[in-house]
């Protein structure tokens, strides 16, 4: 499948890195406003090519994005000096206004991977801006926390990360929710797994997985700027599991109707992904605190998507 990015930093140069690497897309193609950037990402790219895979890498304006099956929207504009979260948003909603109307003209049947941040917000926008059913306007959302929430579980278990099924759900951000009570290792609760293996899941043990989990990102931004390598990789697996059809299950964000009574608000509950977007949504058992943990996070992620004028 022939997959589009628009905006080559940093985390869209790491999506086609990732995506290249793996074989996942047959061709990818870079646009960006900064065109010389695009050219040398792609070019950059392309050179690793030869030692894993045969996907073609290349960079142009937008009739290149002809064919493609998916977008990612990966650009996006910086907070300046003395700037409102909100008046930033609203710059970038206008971005997106702009490339998602020059998207759509040239790749109509396309699906849209929306990885800018806040992504819930960005999710809410595009969809309103591009008035495609919201199955198919789909926010990168919590996989990244998901991965990090059962790498850490792994790791204390001393198991597979991809033998742990556990999600994190609502927001990609402060107000997210690690789902503890339907977290399993292989088919068994991780508290039974824990208590087996005599590494019990104390509350010491979880704060500090939550710690780990919710606060990664400024970690990491501190350490380096930014983030990027873990959501290239991640959106990457979104790519495979839309263009084969996978039917496999992540935790993403799209507009959803109703959400612990909070109506047409995106987050990430588990979803199933295929060939024509979101299939199902999967909506968790959860204990009173998720339930009430998720209506709070909803709850702020609409009315910070409701405060953006379009
Ligand atoms: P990140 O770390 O999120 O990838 P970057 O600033 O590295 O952030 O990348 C954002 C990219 O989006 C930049 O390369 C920028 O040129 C691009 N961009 C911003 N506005 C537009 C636009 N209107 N059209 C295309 N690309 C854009």
């Amino acid at each position: 499948m022939k997959v589009g990015i628009v905006g080559a930093g940093m985390v869209g140069s790491s999506a086609g890195y990732a995506l290249a690497l793996t074989g996942t897309a047959s061709e990818v193609v870079l646009v960006d406003q900064n065109e010389k950037l695009a050219m040398a990402q792609a070019e950059d790219i392309a050179h690793a090519t030869p030692f894993h895979s045969a996907t073609k890498v290349n960079a142009g304006g937008y009739e290149a994005l002809v064919g493609a099956g998916i977008v990612i929207l990966a650009c996006g504009v910086s907070q300046k000096p003395g700037e409102t979260r909100l008046a930033l948003l609203e710059r970038n909603a206008d971005v997106f206004r702009q490339v998602v109307g020059e998207v759509l003209a040239v790749a109509p049947e396309c699906i849209l991977l929306i990885a800018s941040n806040p992504v819930d917000v960005m999710t809410d926008i595009t969809t309103r801006i591009s008035g495609l059913a919201p199955q198919r306007v789909i926010g990168s959302g919590t996989i990244l926390d998901t991965a990090r929430f059962r790498s850490l579980l792994g790791r204390h278990l001393g198991i597979s990360p991809q033998s742990v099924h556990a999600y994190v759900l609502g927001e990609h951000g402060d107000s997210e929710v690690l789902s503890w009570s339907n977290a399993l290792a292989g088919s068994v609760p991780v508290a039974s797994v824990a208590a087996q293996m005599g590494r019990p899941l104390t509350q010491e043990i979880r704060d500090r997985i939550d710690d780990n989990v919710r606060n990664a990102a400024y970690r990491i931004i501190d350490g380096k700027g930014s983030t990027y390598y873990g959501i290239g990789a991640g959106l990457a697996r979104l790519v495979k599991a839309i263009s084969l059809d996978q039917r496999a299950i992540f935790s993403v964000s799209i507009v959803t109707p109703d959400v612990e009574g909070v109506s047409d608000v995106a987050l990430s509950i588990p979803r199933v992904i295929g060939a024509a977007g979101v299939l199902m949504d999967l909506f968790p058992d959860l204990d009173d605190g998720e339930h009430a943990a998720l209506l709070k996070s909803a709850r702020i992620l609409k009315e910070k998507a409701s405060s953006v004028r379009l």
